[in-house]
């Protein structure tokens, strides 16, 4: 399998395997990569990986795309990834082997659970892949990575939890000073390990980013010091985020034959890229459903073929804080398939992002053709996620967070009648007790490995908003 930039016209002698692109972010000419074509999975394949275990389930999905690790080392490597233990949120009634078992609300609607990770967030089904996938190309390599990031909450801790202990990975991770949840500020801050290093930064969310990208843009000093990134754009996170539409069309059929949709809370277009490749493979996936909060800068693609990035002024804080983004940084490789591959397409269309504008693909055939590719959308907002809330737990017994709300807002208005709803559980809600508390009246339940997290000592370096002096940080501390 070769991979492609967006923006690249990729001669066959630019195009890279899957390990060469691993490590890094944006390709050299600013687009995302692409496999060249989407591997197809056949019927028989599909009734055959029926009874897989979900670390097997891995293995077949991500051979698919991987050709520069031996099977026997990939396999090793996802069965290292997907266990129990690592997953070991499970909730009471779950089998905890499943790792992502599907929760039937009712028939035709289920839940699936994405959350039973370290973190409590779907980003570590991916995540944790990601630390033993780099861990093993960087030992045979001989290599080393820094990872540096910010983050407002969910990707920092996944992250650190990823590559905690991990062989030649170190994580420099920058988050706002004073603004994130107790809970999150003690599972990030409380993690012992020597390889993880936390930075509060005196500022907010932004000033954290603009921090990274300072530093990243120091090209001397980024190759140097083995300068790395983890974000949403990391092609391999969408690859492993592929394998759990598998898991969750196969758990909701019987046969290959049966469609079933599937609703997304969505923010940076990363997990609903996944099951537009899982489509693409030839996954019998009726409807993606895709839900955003108040940010609805997608929704309004959808609906409308017009693509208006807001600035980061004009993004609410909501109580879906996890889905507040301003630009979809995954959108473009949807965009890539919508105009039929045509790189110079894209490279137009994002030459007006970049300057700030939007475009308009309404009058184009390119709207005419997007209902092929099985995506509705729709928006939610702090009234409706409390009203989920509460609509599910009396219905159900169910408490969902708000992310998962979001989807399930939306699944509820999509919902069509014969077709089962995967709705995807993005987080639990003991990660947001706020809004729960003001839905339910009390607060969530909290999983047993997560119980005195606040209690755990903490550390940090509080650093204020200065790429120098972040540099001169890391510079120290490598030399240690
Ligand atoms: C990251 C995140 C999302 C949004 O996912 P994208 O891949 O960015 O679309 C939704 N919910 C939760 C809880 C998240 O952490």
């Amino acid at each position: 399998m070769r991979y492609i930039s967006t923006r690249g016209d990729s001669p066959k002698s630019q195009t890279k395997s899957f390990c060469e692109i691993l490590l890094g972010g944006l390709a050299p000419d600013g687009g995302l990569y692409l496999p060249e074509a989407y591997p197809t999975v056949s019927r028989a394949e599909l009734d055959a990986w029926r009874h897989l275990s979900y670390a097997d389930l891995a293995f077949a999905v991500l051979s698919k795309f991987i050709d520069d690790i031996p099977p026997a080392d990939l396999k090793a490597l996802t069965r290292k990834t997907y266990t129990a233990e690592v997953y070991c949120n499970a909730r009471p009634g779950d089998d905890a082997n499943e790792i992502t078992p599907l929760r039937w609300l009712e028939p035709g609607l289920g839940i699936l659970e994405l959350s039973n990770g370290p973190t409590l967030a779907f980003k570590d089904m991916a995540m944790q892949m990601l630390g033993n996938l780099f861990e093993y190309v960087l030992a045979r390599e001989g290599e080393e990575i820094n990872i540096l990031g910010a983050t407002s909450g969910d990707t920092g801790s996944a992250a650190e939890y990823a590559m905690r202990g991990k062989r030649g990975i170190r994580v420099f991770m920058l988050s706002p000073h004073g603004r994130m949840s107790p809970f999150q500020r003690a599972q990030m801050y409380s993690l012992p390990d020597p390889n993880i290093y936390n930075i509060a930064v005196r500022g907010m969310f932004d000033d954290a980013q603009d921090i990274v990208k300072a530093v990243s843009n120091d090209a001397a000093f980024k190759a140097k010091y083995r300068i790395g990134a983890v974000n949403s754009i990391n092609w391999a996170r969408v690859a492993a985020q592929v394998v759990y539409y598998f898991k969750g069309y196969l758990a909701a059929t019987r046969s290959a034959d049966e469609p079933v949709d599937f609703a997304v809370p969505s923010g940076n277009f990363g997990n609903i890229c996944a099951g537009h490749v899982a489509r693409m493979m030839g996954l019998p996936i009726g409807q993606l459903v895709m839900a955003t909060n108040e940010n609805d800068v997608l929704d309004e693609f959808f609906r409308t073929g017009v693509y208006r990035p807001r600035t980061p002024q004009q993004t609410f804080t909501t109580s879906s804080p996890s889905m507040d983004i301003s630009k979809a940084s995954n959108f473009e490789r949807f965009v890539f398939d919508l105009v039929g591959r045509e790189p110079s397409v894209v490279r137009d269309l994002w030459s007006r992002i970049d300057a700030g504008e939007g475009f308009d693909l309404s009058k184009t055939p390119y709207f005419v053709d997007l209902p092929r590719f099985g995506f509705v959308s729709g928006s939610s907002r702090h009234a409706d996620r409390v009203e989920t809330i509460r609509r599910v737990f009396d219905t159900y017994g169910v408490t969902v967070d708000t992310h998962t709300a979001d989807g399930l807002k939306v699944a509820f208005e999509k919902r069509r009648p014969g077709i089962p709803m995967v709705a995807l559980e993005t987080a639990l809600p003991a990660k947001f007790e706020e809004a729960i508390v003001e839905a339910l009246g009390r607060k969530p339940e909290r999983p047993r490995s997560m119980e005195g997290l606040e209690s755990l000592p903490q550390r940090a370096e509080v650093m204020d908003v200065d790429p120098e002096a972040v540099k001169r940080y890391i510079v120290e501390q490598l030399a240690r």
